[in-house]
């Protein structure tokens, strides 16, 4: 029988009506218009399949920069600028890790742009301490749903010093992602103390760089993207030991600082540019200062170019004032007095603070100057004998007041 007296097996029209039908082996035909339909129906499978297996690999949370700064505004108090240049920043990193996830599976539907390569582009935050530089990089790893490790710039020796590896930070990531090596790829490393492994001008060790230009260049190695061999349990390197392999090319870094002398670099290159400062002749604070730093006073401060060169989004942040630790205290999504109540809760018990006791708390850790860091200490202070005493306590109402606050230190 000729496929010509035949009827299309999928659409059930003759050959007189569709033309040519192709015939299979065991007798079923198939029309050009069917077979086409066909073709497209198995190539859209294929599609989805490979865009299921980039997704699986991509699981993060990605959200537009706006939806990244409306989340980070419930945790972080302040900080304006940061938080929305490091959504901006954060959100173009994630984007340009799933374009290149879907270029390997050929996913890219703009051909033309399909050759560019989008360079990472790592933070540098600068900051006094506990202004909430690495609160900011934790608060957005998990909002991402991505790995995220801490390391710091001093541990970090240039190879072959006793001291650690670079790849120590990258292993600490990895055990962040319980050792699944994809997801530690597209994890968020911050790296504390960034300011001090610069190049010191005075007292020079020609023989040992232990925090200096052989660091930064230990340092660049990963910022830029370069393959790691982790020792699988961490710990000094054995020659004929597997190592794990771990690529940093996609991997973010946000490093941080608190960069004291900074300002007055800053000051100097805008005196020198300007006679004066402004029409009203006003001296800028530290803060304005720090809001203006170049790269090139990055450099006068101690780092390589090549080093500033992979930190291309800067963002400083301001030192907190009372008023911004009393909302710490009290109007962040996790709150410590929040905790503290949460806690007692299970106890059965309430917990009040009054307005004159947070205020207190704030005032004493602006005395301590170490930012926001020192209320979880002052707080667990103030704590300490209640919640010792708590459990076997009849009462269940508890009320901190200014003098309670006072009575802790005395
Ligand atoms: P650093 O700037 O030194 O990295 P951290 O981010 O470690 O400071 O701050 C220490 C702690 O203080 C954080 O874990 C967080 O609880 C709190 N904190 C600091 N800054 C802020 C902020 N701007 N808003 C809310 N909490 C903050």
């Amino acid at each position: 029988m000729s496929a010509k007296d035949n009827r299309c097996s999928f659409c059930g029209r003759s050959a007189k009506e569709v033309g040519e039908l192709i015939a299979g082996s065991d007798g079923a035909v198939v029309c050009r218009e069917c077979a086409s339909a066909l073709h497209n129906f198995f190539a859209l499978q294929q599609v989805e399949a490979k865009q299921k297996k980039v997704e699986n690999m991509l699981d993060f949370n990605l959200r537009t920069p706006a939806e990244m700064k409306a989340e980070l505004d419930k945790y972080v108090i302040g900080q304006d600028n940061a938080k929305k240049v490091l959504s901006v920043a954060v959100y173009n990193h994630y984007k340009r890790l799933r374009s290149e996830m879907l270029k390997k599976t050929e996913l890219i539907e703009d051909k033309s742009l399909a050759d560019v390569e989008i360079e990472k582009s790592n933070i540098l935050l600068i900051g006094p301490t506990g202004s909430g530089k690495t609160y900011l990089a934790r608060t957005l790893a998990k909002m991402l749903n991505v790995p995220f490790a801490i390391g710091d710039a001093t541990n970090v020796t240039e190879a072959g010093y006793v001291g650690e590896d670079v790849e120590n930070l990258v292993l600490n990531l990895l055990r962040a992602a319980d050792f699944n090596v994809e997801k530690a790829q597209c994890g968020i490393i911050y790296v504390d103390e960034i300011d001090k492994i610069c190049r010191k001008m005075e007292n020079v060790s020609i023989t040992r760089d232990v925090g200096g230009e052989g660091v930064q260049q230990a340092l660049l190695k990963i910022l830029e993207g370069t393959v790691c061999n982790i020792p699988p349990k961490g710990g000094r390197k054995h020659p004929d030991q597997e190592y794990i392999r771990l690529d940093t090319r996609n991997i973010l870094f946000i490093c941080g600082g608190a960069f004291v002398g900074l300002d007055k670099i800053v000051e100097r290159r805008k005196e020198g540019k300007s006679l004066g400062f402004n029409a009203k002749n006003e001296k800028p604070s530290e803060a304005e200062l720090m809001a203006d730093v170049q790269p090139e006073d990055l450099v006068k401060f101690g780092f390589i170019p090549e080093f500033i060169g992979r930190l291309p989004v800067v963002s400083s942040l301001a030192e907190l004032s009372r008023d911004d630790l009393v909302n710490i205290l009290k109007n962040t999504k996790n709150s410590l007095i929040k905790q503290y109540q949460k806690l007692l809760a299970l106890d059965g018990a309430e917990l009040v603070f009054t307005d004159g006791a947070i205020e207190e708390i704030a005032q004493r850790a602006i005395d301590m100057g170490t930012g926001a860091r020192a209320l979880r200490s002052i707080m667990e202070k103030i704590m300490l004998d209640i919640m010792y005493n708590l459990p076997t306590s009849k009462d269940k109402k508890i009320k901190i007041d200014k003098n309670c606050v006072i009575s802790t230190f005395q």
